[in-house]
């Protein structure tokens, strides 16, 4: 069966995009197979999409007739600053375009999507909450690590590493006494500070670590370790943004599934 008659034998309602509106959409961690198939019937009824850096060009190239507005970090520029683009969906709105905010992994998740949602809401702009596989999963299924795994753990923490060290920073401590797996976003960076705050809270030097840079995309890399030695590995490795930083024994996890599926494919 061809891929579009799969798709219209779902025959998913899909909504109709009207001109003023917004949707505020997940485009997933990179590769394109992980969209859904509402942000892909965004992607054709849009006539405007205002895109992050996380979102990867052969996204957008399935957005025949839009006008593309790149708003975020890339190659060493400023990031947007956020009221500009609340500004520009709400000036886009206005002009009655309809407009696609696509936002890496799940809008909803680390993405402002709660900010963006409020400045619409309170401008009176009518929007949708498209979600995406947000990165932490995508990268998880990509490289072999499961979320959850009977007896290993009973929840998955899902932090930002971005203030680490600083006077906003996360209790890492408390995270540590959970003794439950933690997924750091934004924290490669600080990965040293994060590593020795998790340390000091008690986890063991001896805890498995993955970093995955870029998952699910053609250049994705992944580094395992432990919390004694992650900092320095990563360095040596030359790991760069976009990378997650996974804390706990499901990472250990990788190297059995990997080793039935080498079976698997020799025999
Ligand atoms: N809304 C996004 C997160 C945005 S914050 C989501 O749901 O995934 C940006 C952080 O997301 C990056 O610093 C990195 O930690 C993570 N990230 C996003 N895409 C990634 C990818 N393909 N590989 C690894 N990490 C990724």
């Amino acid at each position: 069966m061809s891929l579009q008659h799969a798709i219209s034998r779902l025959s998913p309602k899909l909504t109709v995009f009207e001109p003023g509106h917004v949707w505020l959409a997940g485009a997933g961690p990179g590769n394109p197979g992980a969209l859904t198939l509402d942000v892909v019937s965004a992607l054709s009824q849009a006539d405007a999409i205002v895109y992050d850096a996380l979102v990867d060009s052969s996204i957008l190239s399935a957005a025949e007739s839009a006008e593309l507005h790149f708003m975020g970090k890339r190659g060493g520029r400023i990031s947007a600053a956020q009221d500009d683009i609340t500004a520009l969906l709400i000036a886009l709105a206005g002009r009655k375009k309809r407009v696609l905010r696509l936002k890496g992994g799940d809008p909803y998740v680390f993405g402002r999507g709660g900010e963006e949602a409020l400045a619409l809401a309170r401008n009176g702009i009518p929007f949708r909450i498209l979600p995406g596989v947000t990165s932490a999963f995508g990268a998880m299924a990509s490289v072999g690590i499961p979320a959850t795994m009977r007896g290993l753990n009973k929840a998955i923490i899902l932090a930002t590493g971005h203030a680490a060290g600083s006077d906003e920073d996360l209790d890492w401590a408390a995270l540590a006494h959970t003794g439950q797996p933690i997924v750091v976003y934004m924290g490669l960076k600080n990965l040293e500070t994060i590593a020795a705050a998790l340390l000091a809270g008690g986890l063991r030097p001896s805890t498995p670590v993955a970093v995955i840079a870029s998952a699910t995309t053609a250049d994705e890399r992944i580094l395992i370790s432990d919390l004694a030695n992650v900092t320095a590995e990563a360095d040596a490795g030359g790991f760069a943004s976009p990378a997650l930083i996974i804390v706990g024994s499901i990472v250990s996890m990788r190297a059995e599934l990997l080793q039935f599926a080498r079976e698997m494919q020799s025999a």
